[in-house]
């Protein structure tokens, strides 16, 4: 008799069991294809359908769910141009614990886009060795929630909130007012944050324009750009999370971008950084954390002091090198423009040539491209090994002196006759006015004669 088993007590410990499962299930595709494999299962999701689905919810978007949930709701009602406290709270999960299918579906979108966003953070921000997220909880939760908030805040006052509050016929008088209202109503979101909540805001803020300066081609030496192109303005005033797509397609995912200005670009110039820093200097903070602060959200940064492989300056340490697991990072698809001003001499401008190697460097992925150039290493550069970290300066010295041997390398590949060099190289005047010129003779090469020093360094 020891051995058998009561069929009730089975029944329970079972559901029990099952119940236990689905709540750690990590999403909803999950939970809805586990709960359809058999009826027994289905059942026992039936009895507690919300609060599974609420812990699958915190599996998947994970501690930020308040502060992901409430921007679904508040966008999903169109709650737009409300004060503060007419906002849904934070708080609103605990008054409204029963998760909706749009609630569901709209968090399942906005979580990936905020996922992925976070791995790029950790990899800019904390460790540059990964792309995928190495943030503690604490730091991931920081994020996410700066970012939740973000997100949240465009929604609210951003493009839709102009189109609720500006009629298209408003003259001058009533834009002005109309600006006057949203600057306040915007103030008094962000007074309604702490001032390291606000702190995390202001850096995913900063990281998010350092994306989009990425996308606009700025020289990678300069990034993080502090621009603040109207390009910027508008992405962070329609969909903060969308810079995610800038980050991998470009700007031409800002499809909404009108270049025609109208009076709406008054309430995109510093839409966001405008009120958050009137809320701080009313809190009589600093516009920003000294540098050798502890910067918001990160606690701890890998490998913070390293210094440059070659140089060693202590200039630029850490995040500031570059190496194979960041290459990707140098730029994005707008390369053509800045890659070309990184050649010697005048050879950039070569009649014959300066098209294919556009298009050659723009198909090229940065990290093949610069892990490319190692393998034309002129014997100056012996000691510089592919696994180095270097820094912008060593990084660009690089780039400008093997640039042009690794084009003529392409050239061979794809089974181009190389002529003879052109005695005065990359310097050579003639092969930017004169077509005949520049197809006679090969211009990728050292000058022997004339201006023996690049012109353009
Ligand atoms: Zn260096
Ligand atoms: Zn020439």
């Amino acid at each position: 008799m020891g051995n058998t088993v009561h069929p009730m007590h089975s029944s329970f410990a079972n559901a029990d069991l099952v119940e236990c499962v689905l709540r750690f299930l990590p999403d909803f595709q999950c939970l809805a294809s586990t709960i359809l494999t058999s009826k027994t299962i289905y059942n026992v999701f039936q009895q507690h359908p919300r609060s599974v689905v609420r812990s699958v919810a915190y599996n998947l978007v994970g501690l930020a769910l308040p502060q992901a949930l409430r921007f679904v709701r508040c966008q999903n009602a169109q709650l737009y141009s409300k004060p503060v406290g007419e906002l849904l709270g934070e708080d609103d999960i605990q008054k409204n614990p029963v998760l909706s299918n749009q609630d569901i579906r709209s968090l399942v979108a906005i979580s990936t886009s905020v996922q992925e966003l976070e791995s790029l953070f950790s990899w800019r921000m904390k460790d540059r060795r990964f792309k995928t997220s190495q943030l503690s909880l604490a730091e991931s939760t920081r994020f996410q929630k700066a970012m939740y908030r973000l997100s949240l805040f465009s929604a609210v006052y951003g493009h839709n909130g102009y189109e609720s509050a500006v009629d298209p016929d408003s003259d001058q008088e009533e834009i002005d007012s109309a600006l006057t209202e949203a600057f306040s109503l915007r103030k008094g979101f962000f007074g309604s944050f702490s001032t390291p909540e606000l702190r995390d805001i202001q850096r995913v803020e900063t990281f998010l324009r350092g994306i989009i300066a990425r996308a606009e081609g700025f020289d990678f030496t300069m990034i993080p750009s502090a621009t603040y192109s109207p390009e910027s303005s508008f992405m962070l005033y329609c969909a903060p999370h969308n810079v995610v797509d800038v980050y991998k397609g470009g700007l031409d995912c800002i499809t909404e971008w009108d270049f025609d200005p109208t009076e709406e670009i008054f309430f995109h110039d510093q839409f966001m950084i405008g009120p958050l820093k009137t809320v701080l200097i009313d809190r009589k903070e600093p516009l920003l954390l000294p540098v050798n602060q502890k910067q918001p959200i990160i606690d701890e940064i890998v490998g913070e002091h390293d210094r440059c492989s070659q140089c060693q300056s202590n200039t630029a340490q850490g995040l500031d090198l570059w190496g194979p697991s960041n290459w990707s990072y140098l730029w994005g698809n707008q390369l053509h423009h800045s890659i070309a001003q990184l050649l010697k001499g005048r050879v950039g401008a070569n009649l014959a040539d300066r098209t294919h190697f556009l298009t050659v460097s723009q198909e090229t992925p940065a990290e093949e491209l610069v892990g490319g150039l190692f393998d034309y290493k002129t014997p100056a550069y012996l000691t510089w090994n592919k696994a180095d970290w270097l820094c912008s300066q060593c990084l660009e010295k690089f780039i400008r002196d093997h640039l042009h041997i690794w084009y003529l390398g392409q050239k061979i590949n794809r089974g181009d006759v190389i002529p003879d060099n052109c005695w005065y190289g990359y310097n050579c005047r003639t092969q930017t006015h004169r077509l005949a010129h520049a197809q006679k003779l090969n211009h990728w090469c050292e000058p022997i004669k004339g201006d023996a020093t690049p012109t353009n360094v």
